[in-house]
């Protein structure tokens, strides 16, 4: 599971500074040293590191002394508010339009667990009385519209698929029609993924989200593919707008320095995270747990 080493190596940090009555100022700074290390390998984005210790540095010169705290407790303390705010602070929520009717236009790179997620998704939602509708839009692979297909079998869930017609676009509208005819009240769409950001794919999302006002972009990036899934976000981010991100494949990543670096980095926040192949293996990021996670 995800942040497997860099909780071993935190915890190794606070267990040298067990014992000290008062921490002077070279012990915060070899803990600190130590703390850095311990980002970087975790392939924590370096920018993100060097603010993050920086900070740690300040709160931890400037901590009043709490008598009800061990000096290694306050330090821990301050650590655990800081991953925390790190990954997005109390933590954001999918959002519903308030007009009922919620359209979530789901994106990615191939590869990343886009389809898999639309299904997991369908199953959350379902799982939280709501109705969602799927749609197939990756009309470039014939496989793709296959496996939509097959996901939304095993959640039960209807979709929308058009083989005949070769416009995303105009799939993605009808979908939306479709999906109010049957009485669901959310459609999550399917759209094409590349190897890597193109213009093609950008004006082909861009063409979509101006056609059915998503009222949510996600964005599914892998975490096992590190600091690429957080450029990854980014160019999603400037280039089209997204509003969350999910990511994947945390049950296998054991260093979780996507997860740590992506709402910093790209200024939105995880709203999910996938955590195995199965449909139900998708939990809404908490980033309160995942600190307590990573400080044991
Ligand atoms: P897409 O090309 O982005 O649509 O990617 P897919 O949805 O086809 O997923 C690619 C592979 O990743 C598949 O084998 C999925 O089963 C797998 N996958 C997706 N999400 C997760 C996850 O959270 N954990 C694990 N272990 N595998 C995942």
């Amino acid at each position: 599971m995800a942040f497997e080493s860099l909780s071993e190596k935190l915890q190794s940090v606070f267990g040298g500074l067990k014992g000290k009555g008062i921490l002077e100022e070279k012990d915060i700074d070899q803990a600190l040293r130590e703390v850095k290390l311990a980002l970087l390998e975790a392939d924590v984005n370096f920018k993100v590191v060097k603010e993050f210790v920086a900070d740690l540095k300040e709160k931890c010169m400037g901590e009043e002394v709490t008598k009800s705290l061990t000096p290694e407790q306050q330090v821990i303390k301050i650590v655990n508010q800081q991953l925390v705010d790190l990954m997005g602070g109390a933590g954001a929520k999918l959002t519903y339009s308030p007009s009922g009717f919620t359209t979530i236009m789901m994106v990615g790179l191939q590869g990343t667990g886009k389809t898999t997620s639309c299904g997991k998704l369908a199953n959350w939602l379902k799982q939280n009385g709501k109705k969602p509708y799927l749609a197939a839009c990756d009309v470039y692979r014939p496989a793709a519209i296959d496996q939509l297909e097959v996901v939304a079998k095993a959640v039960k869930t209807p979709v929308y698929i058009d083989r005949e017609n070769p416009d995303p676009v105009d799939i993605a509208v009808k979908a939306r029609e479709e999906a109010e005819r049957k009485g669901c009240n959310i459609l999550i769409i399917d759209t094409a993924g590349r190897l890597q950001i193109d213009d093609t794919l950008m004006q082909e999302l861009a063409d979509m989200r101006k056609a059915v006002k998503p009222h949510q972009i996600l964005l599914a990036v892998d975490a096992l593919t590190g600091q690429d899934a957080v450029n990854a976000a980014k160019g999603f981010n400037e280039r089209l707008g997204i509003d969350g991100i999910i990511m994947t494949k945390m049950d296998g990543d054991a260093r979780g320095g996507a997860a740590l670096s992506a709402k910093k980095v790209t200024g939105k926040p995880i709203l999910f995270m996938g955590t195995g192949e199965k449909y139900d293996a998708l939990e809404p990021f908490h980033p309160d747990r995942m600190a307590s996670r990573i400080l044991g």
